[in-house]
């Protein structure tokens, strides 16, 4: 069994919102499934939804009250469970947590709006454990613009505060993450980060013509800077399909992505991010608990080295080389 780091669920604010425990629960991702499925580390994203903003707070910041509510969550989940999952901060405590027979969950965020105009908020972020950042979901904020089918709105480049972002975020140790964000800002992060990065959640445009998915340029630029995008489960995003065609995605549609990625981003450039409990299709393999059907079946088209950098070593050399320790 080769073990799989996963870049991408959205299983923490799911679990908290249908209030099922972690460990084991109806949902794509448990800490039981996550160990049948042989999962190395799961990244789990605080999805922090711009409608906060205009919720009341006492605070003045609702949208940090929504982050302090999901934060709390998860380290409740990861106290309850330190016989299952731990934590991790560093690929350190990766390897270490393995040695020990424990699963590593690594702490991300999606959607840049909760920074405001005070990027002084990425340091509390990177204390509680953050490492992975998305700049937008599918809106504008104070960092960038969302993927559009508008050309206008999906060519614009970072704002000035998304660029000072990405030399902060550098800095800091935590890897940018461009799923979501426009064509413009894509080309924006490759130019000022001086780090690799990640697209932790999408696949090929030129395969699925989505606004979500990446270019050919994009995964070319992705190969050339020693970045990694994360196959997405999600079928709308894996092929273009008929409203009335069934909503499961079929194992083959991944190999599909996964081939045509490593063609023509080089085998360097690939991982998985699932956005499992984000997406509302039903998978061949079911849930994160299947994800060794998975590697099975990619193990048909790739050698075994390049099977260990899509399931663990591609995503792990990004997070080496941001990391700030
Ligand atoms: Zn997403």
């Amino acid at each position: 069994m080769i073990k799989t780091v996963d870049l991408h669920c959205d299983t923490i604010v799911k679990a908290h919102r249908v209030k099922e425990p972690l460990r084991d629960n109806d949902l794509h991702v448990s800490l039981n499934k996550l160990r049948q499925g042989g999962a190395l580390a799961q990244c789990f994203a605080m999805y922090i939804a711009k409608r906060f903003e205009t919720e009341p707070s006492l605070t003045g910041d609702p949208m940090m009250d929504r982050y302090e509510v999901i934060l709390s969550h998860f380290k409740k989940e990861m106290a309850e469970n330190r016989d299952m999952i731990r934590q991790a901060l560093t690929v350190e405590d990766i390897t270490e947590n393995d040695k020990n027979g424990l699963i590593s969950a690594i702490l991300t965020m999606e959607e840049g709006a909760i920074v405001g105009n005070d990027l002084g908020k990425l340091d509390r972020f990177h204390a509680d454990g953050v490492r992975i950042f998305g700049f937008t979901w599918n809106y504008e904020n104070t960092l960038g613009y969302p993927n559009s089918l508008d050309p206008e709105i999906m060519n614009k480049g970072l704002k000035p505060l998304g660029i000072e972002a990405v030399e902060y975020l550098n800095k800091l140790g935590i890897a940018i993450d461009v799923s979501h964000l426009n064509d413009g800002g894509f080309y924006d992060v490759a130019k000022y980060s001086k780090k690799p990065f990640f697209a932790t959640h999408s696949n090929a445009r030129s395969l699925c013509a989505r606004t979500r998915n990446l270019t050919d340029d994009q995964l070319r630029i992705l190969g050339e800077t020693g970045s990694v995008t994360g196959l997405n489960f999600c079928d709308v995003f894996m092929r273009l399909k008929s409203p009335d065609e069934p909503r499961i995605l079929p194992i083959g549609d991944i190999v599909w992505h996964a081939k045509y990625i490593v063609d023509k981003a080089g085998e360097d450039a690939l991982a998985f991010g699932s956005d499992f409990d984000g997406i509302d299709n039903e998978l061949e393999f079911k849930d994160a608990s299947g994800m060794q059907q998975v590697v099975q079946a990619l193990s048909r088209h790739f050698t075994s080295s390049q099977l260990e950098k899509i399931c663990y070593k591609n995503a792990l050399r990004v997070l080496r080389e941001v990391q700030n320790v």
